[in-house]
Formats: structure tokens, C-alpha cells, sequence
């Protein structure tokens, strides 16, 4: 039984997504925006954070999360996994408020690879790119995890430095094809779609 918890970020609003498996002590997190309540949990492990992109107000806690759990694995794009290093790449710079994540345990995603979550669950990693180069969204089981790649109801932006309209119409494509009857999305800001109707998730370009 996987279970999520949302933590929203009280000032960036993005979304941090806390994954549990039946009651184990080993934890994953998708994003990590806001990973104060998280840290608070007693007994947790955080084994490892898939990144959905670089931008700041999704790693704001990473450093943290990393004093923590000194052994975690940083799952993201070749491009995030670089752009978290730097504060002008991932934005954070220009909100002062540089955040730059020196870390030697990463994993460099591509498309298509899947990652055993506790040898009884699998993770599928897929590169969306659009509103960032690095875009990956993810999923478990029925669980789709989009980052800003995908936020029902809402388009995708695609202004930012590195933002992409083509990909991004490429990649919502790809997004539409995965979503199946009974699925939960889990975007990066706004609230999660629970068994939606099919018709109100056809992305906004
Ligand atoms: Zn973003």
C-alpha cells in the first residue's frame, strides 16, 4: 500500500510529495521544496528525492534534508541534477536567497528508467521538458507525479529561462497518453486530482 503525503510550501506553494510504503521506515520524496514537517517525523528514512526540475521553490530543502540523511540518492535529469549546483540556474539567486546543492549521491535519470522503490514498488522516470529542459514527471503504480510540466487546469509556463513551447506541447502530449481511469495526479503547486474525470485533465497548452 504506497502512501502520500503533500506538503505544501507556505511561501513558494510548491508541492513536496512524501511516498511510504505499507509501514516501513524507508521514505522517498518527490521534490523537496518544503522538508520541515518531514525532518519532524520520528523514526523516518529518506532513502532517496526524485526531482521533477531545478527550479528553487522544488530543492529549497534539499540542503537540509541532506544534513539529515547524509546517504540519500538525488534522482533528476542531467540538467537538474546540474542546475541545483548552481544559484543562477536555479533561479534562487535572483529571490536572494541562493540555494546550491553539493552533493555526491546522485542518480542521472533518462527517459524510460524505471527504480525499484524497496524492491516492491518501481518508479517510472519520464522526461517532459517544456517549462524547464530538465522536466521529468513520474510514475507509481496510478500515481502520476508532474511537477510543473502538467497542473490540471492550469497552463504550463513556459516563459522562464530554458522554458520551451514546442517541447512543452510535445511532452503535454505525452502526459495525456499515461492518464488512465482512476489515476492520481500529484502537480507541483495546487492540489492533488484524485480519480478525475477523464475530460477535466486534457492539458492547457
Ligand atoms: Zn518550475
Amino acid at each position: 500500500m504506497i502512501q502520500v503525503t503533500r506538503y505544501e510550501h507556505p511561501e513558494f506553494t510548491s508541492n513536496t510529495y512524501l511516498i511510504q510504503i505499507d509501514d516501513h521506515e524507508d521514505a522517498w520524496l518527490i521534490d523537496a521544496g518544503f522538508v520541515d514537517e518531514v525532518l519532524q517525523i520520528p523514526g523516518i528514512k529518506v532513502q532517496g528525492v526524485f526531482l521533477t526540475h531545478d527550479h528553487y521553490d522544488h530543492i529549497y530543502g534539499l540542503n537540509n534534508l541532506i544534513i539529515r540523511f547524509p546517504e540519500i540518492t538525488i534522482y533528476g535529469s542531467k540538467y537538474t541534477l546540474d542546475c541545483i549546483k548552481d544559484a543562477r540556474k536555479n533561479l534562487s539567486f535572483y529571490r536572494q536567497m541562493p540555494v546550491e546543492v553539493l552533493h555526491l549521491n546522485v542518480h542521472v535519470l533518462q527517459d524510460g528508467d524505471l527504480i525499484f522503490l524497496h524492491h516492491t514498488e518501481q518508479i517510472l522516470c519520464m522526461e517532459t521538458p517544456g517549462h524547464n529542459p530538465g522536466c521529468m514527471s513520474y510514475i507509481i503504480d496510478k500515481l502520476l507525479f508532474t511537477g510543473d510540466s502538467f497542473i490540471p487546469g492550469h497552463p504550463v509556463i513556459t516563459k522562464l529561462k530554458g522554458g520551451n513551447k514546442e517541447l512543452n506541447a510535445i511532452s503535454l502530449k505525452k502526459i495525456e497518453g499515461l492518464i488512465v481511469q482512476g489515476m492520481h495526479i500529484y502537480p507541483g503547486h495546487k492540489e492533488i486530482y484524485s480519480n478525475p474525470e477523464l475530460h477535466q485533465l486534457k492539458p492547457l497548452e
